[in-house]
């Protein structure tokens, strides 16, 4: 029998425990799942500070860490590309086939459905805390990041020194306003 073979999509800047929560849910449903690091070409921005390298190793080691069994997924990363109405070829042309795409987001969801898949919305887990922008709001403001994320995020943000890098983003872009 044909594997059944799910897509979650996610810029993960950085990885949370929404996301792992996520994934672990669809790995109730699909055989392999792919994850797409989204927006893989951008970096060392205030919205996206971390390379697609970054996140792959963020996520590598949350797996891990979760005991989920490595010839279940793939983690591509993704570079966007400037015409939404083709992303979801260039998205196949980039990942293995897979017949089910889970986002919570309504333009991957819109132009996947109207490409023919099939989409589902998996549930959000406490959103209100479990997103990026809260994520790296408190790293900005030194208050309790991690409790938001796994130890394997931990782990990759203390190497890479990327609190600092995040604070030193936030600086800049802020003075950039004054120019
Ligand atoms: P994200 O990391 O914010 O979220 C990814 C997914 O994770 C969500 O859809 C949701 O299903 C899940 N998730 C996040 N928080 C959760 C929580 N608390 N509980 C449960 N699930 C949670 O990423 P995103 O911004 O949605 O990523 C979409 C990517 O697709 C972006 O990189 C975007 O640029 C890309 N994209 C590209 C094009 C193009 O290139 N033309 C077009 C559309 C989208």
């Amino acid at each position: 029998m044909n594997k059944v073979r799910g897509i979650l999509i996610g810029r993960m800047q950085p990885v949370h425990k929404g996301h792992m929560q996520v994934i672990n849910k669809i790995l109730e449903e699909v055989d392999e799942i792919i994850i797409g690091i989204g927006s893989a070409q951008l970096s060392y921005e205030l919205k996206n500070p971390f390379t697609a390298g970054e996140r792959v190793i963020m996520l590598k080691k949350a797996f891990v860490e979760s005991n989920i069994d490595p010839s279940r997924y793939y983690i591509i990363p993704m570079e966007d590309i400037n015409y939404n109405a083709i992303w979801p070829s260039h998205v196949k042309m980039m990942t293995p086939p897979f017949s089910v795409v889970y986002s919570g987001n309504s333009l991957v969801k819109q132009l996947f459905k109207e490409n023919g898949f099939n989409v589902k919305n998996p549930p959000l887990y406490d959103r209100f805390h479990l997103s990026g922008t809260e994520v790296r709001k408190r790293m900005i403001e030194n208050s309790n990041w991690e409790e938001l994320v796994p130890n394997a995020t931990i782990k990759v943000i203390n190497e890479i020194n990327g609190i600092e890098r995040l604070k030193n983003l936030s600086i800049k872009e802020i003075s950039d306003l004054n120019k």
